[in-house]
């Protein structure tokens, strides 16, 4: 029997690929451990959240990809996760906390608390730490829907200890204003309430903090959403014309203080209002659609209760689709997180459909130019190069000489999507991939 070596397995380990981050995860750098003992390998395969979506794909896969192998006659594939999050300073107010997830809706009544303790369960589920921050200033129902009736506890700094239900950790305001939070939490004194609350509480080691908005785009929420160290957001929306409506005007607040969309969430689909218009939406504005969450009578019984749905009963409709869009707001976070940590420079000022020629003003001070058509054939998206080889598929000849930028708009902290005149818009050009393509000036 030939001697089994560590290149070869990691070589054909090569050959697995994570579908979300588009590269192979010896290239991610998951591979943690190989172990050979002649015609036993153990590996221990590394992701980045506990609640991958593709888990057992891969692990399967690698499974696979050793046995194929000359001389291996067993193999064991270990799973296991160090969720990615946030760069955290000496300074930050959510020091334990690896990512802090706003959780929003245009406007109140469409189950985003319902959702956010879902949501949170499911993740804690899959064997992450989990804590919810109930900032609904104007119906803090997160500790009723836990069945939470403890008051915090204090550590021996006087900070506050979150109460648990169902293994996650829940704050919310009301336990600590009391009655007069949403006349008190009006304009900048929001702001500096929120952080002074952030840093009351202590967490622990959390993989996953859930942050539950008030509902609206307002200035309440703005300020909230700015005073937090946020990964990212969520957006809760029923399928309805005017709750998508709103939910578009929920975007554009994130979008513009530049926090990166996790995902468009559906709530309530079902016969009255319709499926899948939000799927449409989502793809409209270049979010990522985390799926639909049926309407379900049981969902109102199980918040009265205390019990949410995904603890009451997991193989209902309603608790699979929360399993599901927990794992696609995981993997989304981890994609968001990843691409953000390789970020060498960010543009101060993106004039790509503005100008001509095209240009980008740098954060280090350096101007770039561009050729419209040379970025258009230079997209990225699976429909202008070949999943494997990264080969340009897309016919030059097709691509008009005068091709012109339509419109960027921001994708997370780490990119800009660019849509052009000819109508191509699906292409997410990352800051270091737009530095490249760019022309000093
Ligand atoms: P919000 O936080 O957006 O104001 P809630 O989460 O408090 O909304 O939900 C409002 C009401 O709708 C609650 O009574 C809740 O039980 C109910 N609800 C939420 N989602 C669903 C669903 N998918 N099916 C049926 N009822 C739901």
């Amino acid at each position: 029997m030939p001697e089994v070596t560590k290149d070869q397995v990691l070589d054909a380990l090569r050959a697995v690929k994570d579908p979300d981050l588009g590269r192979d995860i010896v290239a991610c750098d998951f591979v943690k451990e190989v172990k050979i003992c002649e015609g036993t390998v153990g590996v221990t395969i590394e992701l980045t959240t506990p609640a991958c979506p593709v888990k057992e794909q891969l692990k399967s896969q690698a499974d696979q990809a050793i046995r194929g192998i000359a001389g291996v006659s067993h193999v064991d594939v270990t799973m296991t996760a160090q969720t990615v999050g946030r760069n955290v300073g000496a300074q930050d107010i959510l020091k334990g906390v690896k990512n802090c997830v706003a959780v929003g809706s245009g406007k109140g009544g469409v189950g985003k608390s319902t959702a956010t303790v879902n949501l949170a369960l499911a993740l804690a589920q899959s064997g992450a730490k989990v804590g919810i921050l109930d900032a609904d200033i104007y119906g803090p129902s997160v500790p009723g829907m836990l069945g939470i009736t403890d008051r915090p506890m204090a550590d021996d700094d006087g900070r506050a200890i979150p109460p648990m239900a169902f293994g996650i950790k829940a704050m919310s305001v009301g336990m600590l204003v009391g009655e007069d939070a949403p006349t008190i939490w009006r304009g900048p004194i929001a702001s500096r309430l929120l952080q002074q609350f952030l840093g009351a509480v202590n967490w622990g080691e959390l993989d996953y903090l859930l942050l539950d908005l008030p509902p609206g785009t307002g200035d309440i929420q703005l300020t909230l959403t700015q005073s937090a160290p946020l990964n990212g957001a969520v957006i809760v929306t029923t399928p309805q014309q005017v709750a998508m409506r709103i939910a578009k005007k929920g975007l554009k607040m994130f979008q513009q203080v530049n926090i990166p969309i996790l995902g468009l969430l559906e709530n309530m689909a079902g016969s009255v209002f319709g499926t899948n218009t939000t799927e449409k939406v989502a793809r409209e504005m270049g979010v990522p659609f985390l799926g639909s969450i049926p309407l379900d009578p049981k969902m109102v019984e199980s918040g009265d209760l205390g019990v949410p749905l995904v603890a009451l009963d997991k193989d209902a409709p309603g608790s699979k689709a929360f399993f599901e869009a927990a794992a696609k707001l995981a993997s989304q976070l981890s994609i968001s997180n990843l691409q953000e940590k390789s970020v060498q420079d960010r543009p101060k000022q993106v004039l790509l459909a503005e100008q001509r020629p095209p240009k980008i003003v740098w954060d280090d001070g350096s101007v770039m130019i561009y050729d419209a058509r040379k970025l258009r054939l230079a997209c990225p998206c699976a429909g202008c190069r070949d999943e494997m080889t990264n080969e340009r598929i897309v016919n030059e000849q097709q691509i008009p000489m005068n091709i012109a930028i339509a419109e960027a708009r921001p994708v997370g902290r780490y990119g800009l999507s660019i849509a052009f005149n000819d109508g191509h818009g699906s292409g997410i050009y990352t800051f270091n991939y737009l530095r490249e393509l760019g022309q000093k000036l």
